[in-house]
């Protein structure tokens, strides 16, 4: 009702223009029917990286990428502060229309410096970042070449450039090699492949040294988006490149502030000089809004801390490992070997909410991945590892979880209960 005493404002003629949205409110009834709402929960506070409060209960947070544990960094939040006393709180316009601070460029330098590459520039988010570098990147007689389970921002990034795109199979060189072998490109066109380092939901990692030998061969471009993987993986933290030994076979090296760098914002770094070009094309660089200086700062701090702070690296790979062996020796079905992302398959939606619901009132916060952001349809209870995380963190976290599975049958008895109920 519009609540004027008129007609109801909000009613048009024919069909509305959300029916088209039917089935997500028939799969969102499903949460509906279990009492659960997992994608509106809201913290009362984040006291820390693994510490946040909703009402009187304390959560450990085991779900927020927070890989380095750097947003409580005193280097980071010192330097945020001080960017918003020195530049303000927003940068209130694009870097082509309204210019450039400083500190976007210092951090492209050094960003550019530590990932060994010519060339580097910073975006608004990591989302962004692939859709502008990818625009920018595939010309009309290109052809794209993404894994499987790419990123929605990647594929994003296939659409917004327009050109043909190419899926082969996960991690899965020899695969891209036929279909590499078997593209026919127009004069001109070239092959830009994109993969991942470390894949976001099951946390799997992609073989980059064989990708990068089958591009070499073919004359492809290798695009590498470690948003998971930088600061965490490789002696120097520059990623599962860096791991593998081809940092320099990388053409473009796109990463994000959300995860290890403690910040928002994103950044595509590049063996080709000429990637600076690209400033003036790419229109999600052009068109929105620069990083704020805080972000930018914070990032900045955050990189020191990757370079000069190895121990992070060393801390988060043990807690990855004594959880992954944990919960292994639980027999929880865990979807790869042991790295800061340590996804649980379960056998339905429904189940893993409960549980997903369960360990949250126990005071562990994970993240419920479903379909159709999940690879192979899957529904996940999905743990991000931090370096912050102590040793007594991973065993209260694995408490829970053996808990979770002492208290299964009782859970699903509940599930049932509620589903009943609201038929
Ligand atoms: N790439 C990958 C692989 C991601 O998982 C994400 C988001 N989690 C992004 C890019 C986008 O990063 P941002 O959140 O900074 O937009």
């Amino acid at each position: 009702m519009s609540g004027t005493g008129g007609a109801d404002v909000s009613a048009k003629p024919g069909l509305s223009i959300f029916s088209k949205y039917e089935p997500l409110r028939e799969r969102a009834s499903v949460l509906n029917k279990l009492g659960i709402d997992p994608f509106n929960m809201t913290f009362d506070d984040i006291m820390g990286p693994t510490r946040g409060r909703i009402g009187n209960r304390e959560i450990i947070l085991a779900g927020t990428n927070n890989y380095l544990g750097l947003t409580y960094d005193a280097g980071a939040r010192a330097a945020a502060k001080d960017a918003i006393d020195r530049h303000g709180t927003g940068t209130t316009g694009s870097r082509i229309a309204n210019g450039s601070y400083v500190e976007h460029a210092r951090l492209e330098r050094d960003l550019a410096e530590h990932l060994r590459k010519p060339s580097c520039i910073v975006f608004t988010t990591g989302y962004v970042t692939n859709l502008a570098a990818m625009t920018g990147l595939a010309g009309p007689d290109d052809v794209i070449f993404i894994d499987a389970d790419a990123h929605a921002c990647i594929i994003d990034g296939t659409r917004l450039a327009g050109t043909t795109t190419v899926r082969f199979r996960h991690n899965d060189p020899k695969d891209l090699d036929k279909r590499l072998g078997r593209q026919k490109f127009a004069d001109g066109g070239h092959a830009l492949v994109v993969i991942e380092g470390l894949y976001s939901m099951f946390g799997d990692i992609a073989p980059i040294d064989e990708f990068a030998e089958v591009c070499e061969r073919h004359g492809a471009y290798l695009y590498v988006d470690e948003a998971h993987s930088y600061g965490v993986f490789g002696e120097g933290g520059r990623g599962i490149a860096e791991d593998q030994g081809v940092l320099d076979k990388i053409d473009f090296y796109s990463g994000t502030f959300s995860k290890s760098l403690a910040s928002v914002g994103g950044f595509c770094a590049s063996n080709h000089p000429e990637f600076e070009l690209l400033r003036k094309v790419m229109r999600p660089y052009m068109f929105t809004a620069s990083a704020a200086p805080a972000n930018i700062c914070a990032a900045q701090a955050a990189l020191e801390a990757i370079k000069s702070r190895p121990e992070l690296r060393r801390n988060i790979t043990d807690r990855a490992a004594q959880l992954h062996s944990g919960l292994a020796d639980m027999e929880f079905d865990l979807c790869a070997p042991a790295s800061p992302v340590i996804a649980v398959r379960r056998p339905n939606e429904a189940q893993a909410a409960m549980e997903w619901n369960w360990l949250l009132q126990e005071g562990v916060y994970v993240n419920l991945a479903v379909p159709p952001g999940t690879p192979q349809s899957s529904s996940l209870l999905r743990i991000s590892v931090s370096a912050a995380h102590t040793e007594e963190d991973v065993r209260a976290i694995l408490a829970k979880f053996r808990a979770l599975k002492d208290n299964s049958a009782e859970l699903m008895n509940e599930m049932m209960r509620r589903m009943q109920a609201s038929e």
